[in-house]
């Protein structure tokens, strides 16, 4: 089997100190995997990716019941900033590019934990070598570019602190279906030659059990479900309820 790289177990969110959110959300990400997380308009699925980033607070959230574990290691108290340190990346959904900054600006802010000079301009070429487009794009203020463009300006800019691990939040959400199989297939790319782990929360189920290997499927703050892509993609409940979905 496989390396587990995350592992969270049982967990139980509140927000605002009493709407119970995540009602005991177990799952695992192995090393070297696309894993999706699944299900439609407010199952949880960003919440569970907040947990793991430990980005709750700001929610006015807080993990209550369980454990989350990175390679072994219980990751509850360590910060956005210490998760970054151990390889542990989230791209927000809505992307949040710095509107006023230009696509390359926000590349390197996503390398404020790099000090080499000489290791940053080399990601930076590896990021641009993987989204051609934002090379092009490179001087344009992120406001004056497309959606397309600032979801791979998102990704990119994780890309830029090394990570091992990103935890990536819709990143179809608003885009036309082909820039969305466009930014899939620089993610499988991403996944096979550079080694990155992705856990990627998607309402899109047809994409994402496209290029998932493995999927959860969440409702209600529980997970209703799990198993190998492939076999989600052909089961009948999932194509009733949730293919087609996104
Ligand atoms: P979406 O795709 O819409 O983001 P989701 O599956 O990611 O959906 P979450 O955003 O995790 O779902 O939301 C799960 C539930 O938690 C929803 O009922 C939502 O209304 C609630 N929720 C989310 N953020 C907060 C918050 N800061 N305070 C209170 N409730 C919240």
């Amino acid at each position: 089997m496989k390396d587990i790289v995350l592992n969270v177990n049982g967990i139980e969110v509140i927000y605002n100190h009493v709407i119970l959110v995540l009602k005991g959300v177990s799952l695992q990400v192995p090393d070297g995997r696309i894993v999706a997380l699944l299900g439609g308009n407010g199952a949880g699925k960003t919440t569970t990716l907040r947990a793991v980033s430990n980005l709750l607070k700001g929610e006015r959230g807080e993990v209550t019941k369980g454990s989350i574990e990175l390679r072994g290691e219980r990751i509850e108290n360590l910060t956005p900033a210490d998760l970054v340190q151990r390889g542990v990346v989230q791209v927000m959904e809505g992307r949040h590019c710095f509107a006023h900054l230009t696509i390359e600006e926000n590349l390197l802010t996503g390398a404020y934990t790099r000090s080499s000079k000489q290791e940053v301009a080399a990601n930076l070429e590896k990021v641009y070598n993987y989204f051609p487009r934002l090379k092009t794009r490179r001087t344009s203020q992120a406001a004056y570019t497309s959606g397309g463009e600032q979801q791979m300006c998102a990704i990119g800019r994780a890309l830029m602190a090394n990570p091992n691990l990103v935890l990536l939040d819709e990143p179809s959400m608003g885009l036309a279906p082909q820039i969305v199989e466009e930014v899939f297939e620089i993610v499988k790319d991403l996944n096979q030659k550079e080694k990155v782990t992705f856990l990627l929360a998607e309402q899109n189920t047809n994409m994402a059990l496209k290029y998932a290997d493995y999927g959860y499927i969440m409702e209600s703050g529980r997970i209703v479900m799990d198993g190998p892509a492939a076999e989600l993609a052909t089961n009948e409940d999932v194509k009733e309820f949730y293919l087609g979905v996104g």
